[in-house]
């Protein structure tokens, strides 16, 4: 019976887990960490998941969070400058930003319900890697960031940048009034970076939570550099300051009396390179590795893609093992091929945007905020195609791609014929 062995217990490693399983594929997680050390680990992100992402947990049955009352349904783009550009697009089907220790641990314990094998131990040095190859027929690597997807040689033509872009601060915060309508505020600072806000569900219900990407050496960047453990006032106070100076719509809702960081470990400072690497390695005697989600591609968070792309990925992954031993055709050099050559064709848009994002805002860019801050049906397609990244990419890559899809609204309002736009969201 073929066997599969998955390293790393973050969401590519565990949808692909439970995928494989719902196909009756005998398959082991490796993990570093069990389930009660990820519930009370320090905050790893603040991950938004997407219409997509949320239909494959919806088809692997651990949709365990779908409240119809709760979830992140619009965004809000704000431009700071003279003047400031506002949009507010719908996001349909809303997306649902989870607290990564609530979500993870559940799914692997789904995993093993459902006859996953977990083993408690991390894989490392490469030379481990190497040994999984004699007990697998493939093994995966799903290890995030982590040092183990070096052994993935890096695709210099696809990472464009050596350097992190933006460096991160991220926490959970009470006394910030929620909005009206749960959603996403992304403040946009010119030169200096962006501000997130949105509402997390965490073991303790939903909490407000901030995410600053500062460009370093910008204004937002003192905040990604004091120790983040130390004195939690210094940095509620910083907070505070930077939510006065540039985004003044969130300081507007925030108590100062009762305005606090949840716990010293709901907070993070990071720094991300994006890298994308090549999806396989051989481990020798024709066994082979590929890597999925993080260890494959890694996004800056800025627009909301990593988490959803390790989703996308691990899917596509998953059907290409099955298709492959239902045919009976073996897990080897070719096969690797044809999956570093399919995670790309879902991942490198994605991957392009976020990476073109990075940059200063060129003017086609700016033409779609401004736009979308006169009419309402071009916020709602931006709001709603994050999750459609290849047409995002086909639109934002260029000039011709923004003059395309203006244009597609401003014939639509003249013949009345919306169909000549094209705002669904990726299908699954
Ligand atoms: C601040 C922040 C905000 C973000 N916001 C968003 C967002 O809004 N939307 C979005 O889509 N993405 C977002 N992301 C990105 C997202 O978190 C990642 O893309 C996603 O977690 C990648 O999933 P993964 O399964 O590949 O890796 P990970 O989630 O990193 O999981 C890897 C797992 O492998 C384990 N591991 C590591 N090394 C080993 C080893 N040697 N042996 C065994 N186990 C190992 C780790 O402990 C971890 O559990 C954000 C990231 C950050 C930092």
């Amino acid at each position: 019976m073929s066997s599969i062995g998955i390293v790393g217990a973050g969401i590519a490693g565990l949808q692909l887990g439970l995928y494989l399983r719902s196909r009756g594929i005998s398959c082991s997680l490796y993990t570093d960490r069990s389930s009660d050390e990820i519930r009370s680990s320090r905050l790893p992100s603040t991950a938004a998941l997407l219409g997509s992402t949320r239909a494959r947990d919806r088809e692997l049955g651990t949709n365990h969070w779908d409240d119809a009352t709760f979830g992140c349904f619009h965004v809000d783009v704000r431009v700071k400058g003279l003047p400031e550009l506002s949009s507010q697009g719908r996001i349909d089907p809303p997306a649902l930003f989870i607290d990564m220790r609530l979500y993870l641990p559940r799914l692997l314990e789904d995993f093993e319900a459902r006859g996953g094998r977990v083993i408690r131990s991390g894989v490392l040095p490469a030379s481990n890697l190497a040994r999984l190859g004699d007990a697998h027929d493939l093994v995966v690597v799903a290890t995030g960031r982590g040092d183990l997807g070096t052994v993935f040689p890096r695709d210099y033509h696809r990472s464009p940048w050596l350097e992190p872009q933006r460096r991160l601060f991220a926490g959970l915060f009470r006394g910030i009034d929620f909005p009206q309508e749960l959603g996403l505020l992304f403040q946009i600072v010119p030169g200096h970076g962006e501000i997130f806000e949105s509402q997390l569900l965490t073991a303790e219900g939903p909490v407000s939570c901030l995410l600053f990407e500062a460009i370093p050496g910008g204004a937002l960047d003192a905040l990604t550099r004091v120790p983040c453990d130390d004195d939690p006032h210094v940095v509620e106070s910083l907070v505070l300051d930077l939510l006065e100076a540039n985004a003044p719509n969130v300081h507007a809702r925030v108590d100062r009396q009762t305005f606090h960081l949840t716990r010293p470990r709901d907070c993070m400072q990071a720094a991300i390179v994006p890298t994308a690497r090549r999806a396989y390695v051989e481990l020798g005697e024709g066994r082979y590795a590929v890597a999925v989600g993080d260890a494959f591609a890694t996004h800056d968070p800025v627009l909301w893609q990593g988490a959803n792309a390790a989703s996308r990925s691990a899917w596509a992954l998953g059907e290409s093992i099955v298709q492959a031993l239902a045919a009976g055709r073996p897990l080897d050099r070719r096969f690797c091929e044809g999956v570093d050559e399919r995670l790309w064709s879902l991942v490198g848009p994605s991957m392009e945007w976020t990476n073109a994002f990075l940059s200063p805002p060129p003017p086609h860019t700016m033409a779609i905020f401004s736009a979308a801050s006169r009419d309402q049906r071009i916020a709602d397609a931006f709001a709603s195609n994050l999750d459609n990244p290849a047409l995002q990419w086909r639109i934002f890559r260029g000039p011709e791609g923004v003059d395309a899809f203006l244009e597609g609204f401003r014939r639509a309002k003249t013949s009345r014929s919306a169909g000549a736009v094209s705002v669904a969201p990726a299908s699954a």
